[in-house]
């Protein structure tokens, strides 16, 4: 048989997870396992790099079983990854010095704050496209190398720093190759966008030795050989992506403009703008979407914090739904929220409005109001939160509308929600077969890496839309919901006092 298995390692935040995918795109199997998350204090979250390794090595040696395939036709596999977080070991015998630091740490808050004193911030702006934030990795080994007192090993080359995506492929491939690809080199506040490369200024700002670091190389790129213990053969490590740049390739959002929303927890929203990096005047963030062969192609990038977490309030705390699910039938049994608006602004609100002292609105509350009224306008808030991103995004790109938006994540199954997305865009809103598009884009990348598709348009044949949610909200209609929306933000706004 032809070799034209392709498999993706999902290693999230809370899971480890492979899946097997055939030429066509189709899932033939899939297995997640969950591990531990460590909360050393408030605020502080690790893994255990273990942990990390063991369940992925697990996670892909089940679903390889549960898929029935011959390991002999595995053609290549790629890696995605929870970006951001940060680990640290030995070169010599592969121990890590200490727990993976998680992207969702504060820990590092006031390296951050002591950066933004010195007036660094548009310096990391304009070569990182990010905003100083102690999420990056970069802060992260700071402390490391700072508490662990390990500046001068670092500098003799006796350590290894790494994202996840670094992590697996030292673990797994064969010859232990240190290598990061650009998309997670682009989310340490260490790697400058316009040269590519690791940025020396950035790098003495934070006491940080070069010796430390991994070579940078593309998305889709032959990285070695799966070491033949894990599957019985050496299979190819084709591939690597940070978890929101791989969705944004496994949407197949190629040109310039092309966008996509993920409905998790919160809401990452990513618009390919080819091969400029555009400087964000609303507050978004500048990233890498991918490089191949060596050519990098940009994003612009949003999040919402409250997206399918909304959803969750509702059920846990709320109890006005008790699954997840039922708020799209609640939602559909009202013609409309009744002039209820809700602003989630629970831990305030991101991009574009970056206001930390804004808290949860409810406004518009007559005595008619009920339960549906409010689970509609918890769905509504997250679809208007999600247009706030792609409007700043559509601004900072000219004014130029993008014909579609691709949607992904456990939230866009409620189509009641993806139907008003699109009302109150204006634009299609596109669902596709395979959501889990994250794995799906790991495996194209992997695939383009070993010369399995051409190029990145015959990959693109394995992405199959399902559905289009086409607007039907009139104009004058969609003026009046984002005038109303628009007022409950300010009532939202600045609610804490400082
Ligand atoms: P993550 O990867 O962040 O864990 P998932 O992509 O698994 O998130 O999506 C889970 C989120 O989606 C949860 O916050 C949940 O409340 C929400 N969710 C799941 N199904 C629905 C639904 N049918 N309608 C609305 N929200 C949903």
């Amino acid at each position: 048989m032809a070799k034209n298995i392709l498999i993706a390692l999902d290693q999230g935040t809370t899971s480890s997870r492979a899946i097997v995918f055939d030429m066509h795109g189709r899932t033939l199997a899939s297995h997640a396992i969950e591990f531990k998350q460590h909360y050393p204090q408030p605020g502080w979250v690790e893994h255990d790099p273990d942990d990390i390794l063991n369940t992925q090595v697990a996670a892909l040696r089940k679903a390889v079983e549960l898929s029935g395939v011959d390991v002999q036709d595995i053609a290549a596999i790629g890696i995605t990854n929870q970006r951001e977080t940060t680990l640290l070991w030995e070169k010599d015998t592969g121990r890590c010095v200490h727990n993976a630091i998680v992207w969702q740490c504060r820990r590092t808050a006031p390296y951050v704050e002591k950066l933004i004193q010195a007036g660094k911030s548009d310096l990391i702006r304009q070569k990182t496209g990010l905003v100083p934030d102690a999420y990056f990795s970069g802060t992260k080994l700071a402390y490391l190398l700072d508490t662990l007192n390990l500046h001068e090993r670092a500098a003799r080359g006796e350590l290894c720093f790494g994202t996840v995506d670094t992590f697996l492929c030292w673990n797994l491939v064969e010859g232990r190759p240190h290598v990061t690809d650009a998309t997670n080199a682009g989310r340490t506040m260490l790697f400058n966008l316009h040269t590519q490369s690791w940025d020396d200024e950035l790098l003495r700002m934070l006491n940080i030795p070069r010796q430390v670091l991994p070579e940078v190389v593309d998305s889709a790129h032959v990285v070695g050989m799966l070491r033949p213990e894990i599957l019985g053969r050496p299979i190819p490590v084709a591939a690597m992506a940070g978890d929101q740049h791989a969705s944004l390739f496994g949407q197949a959002c190629f040109e310039p403009g092309m966008v996509k929303n993920t409905y998790g927890t919160g809401c990452f929203m990513l618009m390919n703008t080819g091969d400029t990096p555009v400087e964000s005047q609303n507050g978004l963030l500048t990233t890498m979407a991918w490089r191949l062969n060596g050519k990098p192609t940009f994003a612009l990038e949003g999040s919402v914090f409250m997206g399918g977490a909304t959803v969750q309030w509702l059920r846990d705390e709320m109890r006005l739904i008790s699954t997840a699910a039922e708020s799209e039938q609640l939602a559909a049994s009202v013609p409309d929220t009744a002039g209820v608006f809700l602003v989630p602004a629970f831990t305030g609100l991101g991009a574009p409005y970056w206001d930390m002292y804004s808290r949860g609105t409810i406004v518009g509350i007559t005595r008619g109001t009920n339960r549906a009224h409010i689970v509609r306008a918890a769905l509504e808030a997250i679809c208007y939160q999600s247009y706030d991103l792609y409007s700043a995004m559509v601004a900072d790109r000219g004014g130029e509308k993008p014909v579609q938006m691709n949607v992904d994540g456990g939230a866009s199954a409620n189509s009641f929600m993806m139907q008003f997305q699109a009302d109150i865009m204006g634009v299609n809103v596109v669902r596709p077969v395979v959501l889990e598009t994250t794995a799906l884009g790991a495996a194209l990348l992997a695939g383009i890496g070993v010369g399995l598709f051409a190029s990145k348009e015959e990959a693109a044949s394995m992405v199959k839309p399902d559905l289009t949610f086409v607007p039907r909200m009139e104009q004058h209609h969609r003026d009046l919901a984002l005038y109303g929306w628009h007022r409950a933000v300010d009532r939202a706004r600045g609610w804490v006092e400082q």
